[in-house]
């Protein structure tokens, strides 16, 4: 591509969307900025109460239009979408690099996995499927799966189109119309998909997306009765507090928080396997996604060999631009996660942990962080807390049930790896990890076929998969009367 920063930019639409039409508003509006370097590259407005509540309006008149839409045709719309987002890969790219800073390679990847959910949903649209019955007074019972009704789908910042479509797509192919709020650090991604999704002819009003204060917006979408359906990607704390405003109205709620994954190195794991597979599941998003590996666990007799083996390929991780060749870590989202990734450092060398390549703020300043592992100091809050940054702690570990047990003292339970040649033990361990997903001899495990989701306060329900589209789909049972 000629120049992706350009393609990045033409892009870029400074407004919201409500039922198709766009909508600027008269109001202040919030900046966006390019994490490498600070420099704003647009505003979105700062939309509030009024909008969303014509939004949400909108995709209840919708509905049962949409609702009642032969799937077949939500399916082909569906299709449509993705061929659209397919002609659009290295420009919707460069636009995740440019708002979310993460390296144009790696946003081209996103595309591709944030539309395959669409594929995927399609054909799940065609496979609705209800199931039949005989009960016990002489009726015949069947159900089928029919749309909850209009959604509101809060996304965050890390993965500015794959979040996104990870929820359109099984919602559409249920028939629920949608609300999106996505995050005021990337909405740029997002309201372009918007405007493709119009563009392959989803009928107006089935989907709006409104910008503006988080709070507000979501005060609004969790209150109105009209919304019955509420699925959230973001942090814990966030998500209790939208769980809690939902109690009132009880909606469906499909909630995917945060993570502290742990990933356990045994000693008869072939060592390269899982250095490399660390690697590519720490580094993705320069350390800021909810299943890379927050804390590292490797048995005591080869602790010293991985982390050694770890460091020496971390230290070649190239740090830059996300539009630089060759760049495999770009800058984090804003200071503050820069301040944080420093105090988790900082604490693993107050318990004595040493470092072995990194160790601080990168020499390119602003908000990159040099890519670090270290070895030893204590785990506890690496249990407890996110890094969300480019930082390996590594801990040593002794017997099977000692890692274990440390591996489920956290409050967290979504992603987790193990990594071991043993196949008895790989089921054992796999199947006692609390988390909702356990990759074995891998570090990436998210596809479109996989269910995705956590237990514990990593929240509830499962995206992606055949179980996807459940969460946006009620059971409706016919009793027919036989004689
Ligand atoms: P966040 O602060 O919870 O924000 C996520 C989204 O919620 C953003 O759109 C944000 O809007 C919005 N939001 C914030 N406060 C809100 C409120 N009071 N009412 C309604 N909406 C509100 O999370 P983040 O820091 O951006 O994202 C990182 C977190 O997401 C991490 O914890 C990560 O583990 C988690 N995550 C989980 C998954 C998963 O599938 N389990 C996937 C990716 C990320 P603004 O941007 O306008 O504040």
């Amino acid at each position: 591509m000629a120049d992706p920063r350009a393609a990045a930019r033409a892009l870029i639409s400074e407004h919201a969307l409500i039922a198709g039409e766009a909508v600027t508003g008269s109001g202040s509006r919030i900046a966006v900025d390019d994490p490498a370097t600070g420099e704003i590259i647009g505003h979105v407005p700062d939309l509030g109460e009024a909008e969303t509540k014509q939004a949400i309006q909108a995709a209840h008149d919708a509905f049962p239009g949409w609702s009642r839409t032969d799937p077949h045709k939500r399916a082909a719309f569906l299709r449509e979408w993705a061929r659209l987002i397919d002609e659009n890969i290295d420009g919707l790219g460069a636009l995740m690099a440019l708002e979310n800073g993460k390296p144009f390679e790696e946003a081209k990847v996103e595309a591709v996995y944030a539309n395959s959910f669409l594929k995927w949903f399609a054909g799940e649209a065609e496979r609705l499927l209800g199931d039949t019955q005989d009960s016990p007074l002489g009726h015949a019972i069947i159900t089928f799966r029919q749309a909850v009704g209009p959604a509101a789908l809060i996304t965050p910042w890390n993965f500015p189109a794959a979040m996104l479509t990870r929820k359109l797509g099984p919602a559409f192919a249920a028939g629920c119309t949608a609300v999106v709020k996505p995050a005021s650090q990337t909405p740029f991604t997002a309201i372009a998909l918007v405007e493709l999704a119009y563009k392959a002819g989803l009928p107006k009003g089935a989907l709006s997306l409104i910008t503006g204060d988080a709070a507000t917006i979501g005060g609004v979408l969790t209150s109105s009765p009209l919304i019955r359906k509420l699925s959230f990607t973001g942090s814990t704390p966030v998500g209790k507090k939208l769980a809690e405003q939902c109690a009132p109205t009880l909606k469906r709620l499909s909630m995917e928080l945060g993570g502290a994954a742990p990933l356990i190195v045994f000693a008869d794991a072939d060592l390269d396997v899982a250095v490399a597979e660390t690697i590519k599941g720490k580094f993705r998003n320069s350390g800021q996604t909810c299943v890379c590996p927050n804390r590292v666990y490797v048995e005591r007799s080869v602790s010293e060999e991985f982390a050694e083996k770890l460091a020496a390929e971390v230290a070649k991780l190239k740090v830059g631009n996300a539009f630089e060749d060759g760049v495999k870590v770009g800058p984090l989202i804003e200071d503050k996660a820069v301040d944080k990734v420093e105090r988790h450092l900082e604490h693993i060398k107050e318990k004595g942990g040493r470092v072995l390549t990194g160790g601080g703020r990168h020499e390119l300043g602003g908000r990159f962080f040099q890519p670090t592992v270290t070895l030893g100091g204590d785990d506890a809050l690496f249990r407890e807390e996110e890094t969300f940054g480019p930082l390996v702690p590594i801990f040593a570990f002794d017997s099977e049930d000692e890692v274990l047990a440390k591996a489920n003292d956290s409050e967290f339970g979504l992603a987790s790896y193990l990594f071991t040649r043993d196949l008895d033990r790989a089921f054992r361990v796999g199947r006692q990890i609390e988390a909702g997903m356990c990759g074995i001899n891998t570090g990436l495990t998210s596809t479109a076929v996989a269910p995705f989701g956590g237990v514990k306060e990593s929240g509830y329900g499962r995206e992606g998969s055949t179980h996807g589209i459940d969460e946006y789909v009620d059971i409706k049972a016919l009793t027919l009367g036989l004689r």
